[in-house]
């Protein structure tokens, strides 16, 4: 082989952080505040914050390939531990703030956790879990009010000023490990995926493509996905890359705050699960004169599959651009983006809407292939139906522990679980997934879980927990129960019965007593067939 001759540089995060001083100074960064007032700041503050922290942190005992957890909304705070943190070679591991403590507890344990930075209005929910995550030796506030620190605990803004504002990151090997982020449990315990720099870099690259996301510094992005979630989809990254102006919404989901937002700000690239577009869409048919969002460029949709209807609604109604994309925690989270290819665009309305309602095909440097159930895999003939495999730079080999190793296949390829068909030009179209979770506001809820729990009740044989269809959440979970001979249970003694065990947007909107739960061959639940007989009834 004659070897290129070109130089070996680490695609770190290290670079971007500098890269972002050096340019970038001036560019702002707006973060709501729990009391909806807003704080702005520049690249200039946030990179020296990062590089403050992560001496802190040092000062702390933190080293590399330490996992420093974040419990917290999206903020400019967050985004320094985003940087910071890795930057000095440690691990930011994202908890999911809206996870039921006892599960926080177990991924917080499985992490081994050195430090905790945590939002002050999350500190009940800490309270909660730190009894159980005991490897924690120090808790960090990102405080927003002047109510005292609980006992032993850390203000985070002190600790940063506290240090000088020198930027001194080592050199950081681009295969070490950067971010830690878990997956939501279906069938067993959330399993954790661990970002290298390198994957990192390259998927906040692969971002700035125009043919992607098409980040770049003339952007304002506002990622309304929460940075405990899939990296805010690599959002913060790719902003960060191009010098892109940040905006943060805080706690405040609320249409109406987002949409105030995203006029002020000027916001022109936004991103969220469908949830949060459908709540969008539903406030600007309502008062379709009140929020000037001419400067939109477009809006990512992902996680969930984007109705064609919303696309369509925001397109016709408001004259703005819908993206839909599809990825997973495991493809850091980016996979595949519904880009309307250049000769699609002579076709008819109606087909370019079920072309861009698709999840899309696979961005540059990723894979894609679907397998049946004996590992063939199949035609793109738009009919066949299989498990969607991919693979690629910023795709999971394997995940952090032991666990999960059946996702991945011999000859090198991530198992999404997710059932698909894929049409000649490549659009992948979800039908089906073969996990029975349950998605509602784009967050996981195992119905196994819930299922186990019912069926410990006495008075009940068997459990089936399916989603069923929602105006507002996609999706919500149902159970379908089936009584025991001679028992008797109500509805409102079930939901008892689960109280305080899950959290409370995991409990069943409607229990439906059913003679017997439909099965499939090899006598497992069909839920596919609960869905078809029960998917509407609360709609
Ligand atoms: P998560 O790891 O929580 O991001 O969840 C990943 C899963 O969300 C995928 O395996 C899909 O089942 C689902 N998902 C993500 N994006 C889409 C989309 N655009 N359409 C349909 N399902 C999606």
């Amino acid at each position: 082989m004659l070897t290129g001759r070109m130089m070996d540089f680490p695609l770190t995060l290290t670079h971007l952080v500098e890269r972002a001083r050096t340019f970038f100074g001036k560019t702002e960064i707006v973060s709501t505040m729990p009391d909806k007032t807003q704080r702005r700041s520049t690249y200039a503050e946030f990179t020296s914050r990062a590089a403050r922290l992560g001496r802190a942190l040092k000062r702390l005992g933190v080293g590399p390939g330490d996992r420093v957890a974040t419990l917290a909304f999206n903020h400019q705070r967050h985004l320094e531990a985003y940087f910071g943190i890795p930057c000095i070679g440690a691990v930011v591991h994202t908890l999911n703030l809206r996870l039921h403590p006892t599960e926080l507890a177990y991924i917080a344990r499985h992490a081994e956790d050195v430090v905790v930075l945590c939002d002050e209005a999350l500190l009940p929910l800490w309270d909660k879990l730190k009894s159980d995550v005991p490897s924690v030796r120090a808790l960090v506030v990102f405080r927003s009010s002047e109510a005292p620190l609980p006992e032993g605990a850390l203000d985070y803004d002190a600790i940063v000023a506290a240090e000088d504002d020198a930027f001194d990151f080592p050199a950081i090997d681009e295969n070490a490990a950067a971010m830690l982020c878990y997956t939501s449990g279906t069938t067993g315990n959330p399993k954790g995926v661990l970002y290298s720099h390198r994957s990192t870099v390259l998927h906040a690259i692969m971002a700035l493509a125009a043919d992607n996301l098409g980040i770049c510094g003339d952007d304002v992005v506002l990622p309304v996905v929460p940075m405990f979630h899939a990296a805010a989809w690599g959002l913060p990254f790719a902003s960060v890359a191009s010098g892109a102006k940040m905006v943060f919404n805080g706690p405040h989901f609320e249409p109406a705050t987002l949409l105030d937002l995203m006029a002020r700000e000027r916001v022109t690239f936004a991103g969220g699960v469908p949830t949060i577009w459908i709540g969008i869409l539903a406030a600007l048919d309502a008062e379709p004169k009140r929020w000037d969002l001419s400067s939109m460029r477009t809006m990512v949709i992902g996680g969930s599959a984007a109705p064609p209807s919303l696309i369509e609604g925001f397109a016709t109604r408001h004259g703005l651009e819908v993206t839909h994309a599809w990825g997973m925690t495991e493809t850091n989270p980016l996979g595949t983006l519904a880009r309307l290819k250049r000769h699609l665009r002579d076709a008819s309305p109606k087909e370019q809407l079920y072309v861009r309602a698709s999840q899309g095909y696979a961005v540059a440097f990723v894979e894609q292939r679907h397998t049946d159930d004996t590992g063939k895999i199949l035609p793109w003939d738009a009919q066949s139906m299989g498990e969607l495999e991919v693979r690629g730079p910023w795709v999971a080999k394997s995940y952090y522990g032991d666990e999960g190793k059946d996702r991945f296949t011999s000859d090198g390829w991530f198992k999404t679980g997710d059932v698909v068909t894929i049409c000649p030009e490549g659009y992948v179209r979800i039908t089906d997934r073969s996990k029975d979770v349950v998605k509602s506001g784009g967050e996981w809820i195992s119905s196994v879980a819930l299922e186990n729990a019912l069926m410990s009740h006495p008075a009940v044989l068997e459990a089936a927990v399916f989603a069923a269809r929602h105006p507002k959440w996609d999706e919500r979970p149902v159970a379908a129960i089936v009584v025991k001979p001679g028992a008797k249970v109500t509805e409102a003694e079930l939901a008892q019965a689960l109280e305080g065990r899950f959290a409370k947007y995991w409990m069943p909107d409607k229990y439906l007593f059913v003679e017997q739960i439909p099965r499939t061959s090899t006598g497992k639940f069909l839920k596919s067939r609960l869905r078809e007989l029960y998917g509407d009834v609360l709609v």
